[in-house]
């Protein structure tokens, strides 16, 4: 029912020459794939990219978004901007941001309603770090992140926002979570969805695992009921291991 949907997260990698490369050789390798294929390239290789992605299955979104529509805010981009770019997703809440930018759960919250303003997808990132997993608080932290950061949205929002479940010690790391530790857990933020939102979000959000996702354990965690596809950051950079990836039930 959920259609998957796997992205990459370039983060701050790429010049637009290699923007192009990378995409002239995924392109034809994930042309026939059965889910979403989005990469969410540097906001300086947008334009590249989409001119790059023009006439492919290759969706491109950005990395973050600022929620005011303009004005005295040195360095954002604004949704306008990036809709002008025809940008179809935009990664909000990353860990990266929440740890070195002071993300919280009300920006990520008002960067969402931006988004969804503009019409372009949120996939909007949760994840408990290392320490308050050690501590048992796995899924209070995400409670509260689901919760705050979703705030005020309806079922029909819920067509559009990508929830991608990123425990942060996973996170280039190379140490990934179970399949089935992956599975329990976004199979506990459906149960938050339902309690909290509406019984029918808990079913129909799709919610990507994300965390040191590759070429050995991709098929392993796509095979699990509640994984809908996967936020990827270093396995993405390279054209066949994100094409493998993408073209997982093959
Ligand atoms: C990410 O950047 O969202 C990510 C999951 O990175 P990696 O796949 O490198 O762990």
């Amino acid at each position: 029912m959920r259609k998957a949907i796997i992205a990459g997260n370039w983060k701050m990698n790429k010049t637009m020459a290699e923007t192009k490369e990378t995409i002239s050789a995924l392109a034809p390798l994930v042309k026939d794939a059965d889910c979403d294929v989005v990469l969410c390239v540097p906001f300086t290789d947008i334009q590249a990219a989409k001119k790059a992605a023009r006439g492919t299955n290759i969706k491109i979104g950005a990395q973050n978004v600022h929620w005011a529509e303009k004005g005295a805010f040195t360095g954002e981009i604004s949704a306008d901007m990036l809709k002008e770019l025809k940008v179809d997703y935009v990664i909000i809440g990353h860990s990266e941001r929440r740890q070195y930018f002071g993300e919280t759960d009300e920006t990520v919250n008002k960067r969402t309603q931006a988004a969804l303003n503009a019409r372009i997808k949120p996939i909007v990132c949760v994840g408990e770090t290392e320490s308050e997993r050690e501590d048992g608080l796995t899924e209070k932290v995400l409670e509260r992140q689901i919760v705050e950061g979703l705030k005020g949205f309806k079922s029909k929002d819920f067509d559009k926002i990508v929830i991608a479940y990123e425990p942060v010690w996973a996170i280039g790391t190379g140490k990934t979570a179970t399949a089935q530790d992956a599975n329990e857990t976004i199979g506990y933020i459906r149960k938050v969805l339902a309690k909290k939102f509406h019984k029918t979000i808990g079913e129909k959000a799709r919610i990507q695992y994300g965390g040191s996702m590759n070429v050995k354990n991709c098929k392993e965690l796509m095979a699990q009921e509640h994984i809908d596809g996967g936020l990827i950051g270093g396995a993405s950079l390279k054209a066949d291991d994100f094409a493998y990836i993408v073209n997982y039930n093959k």
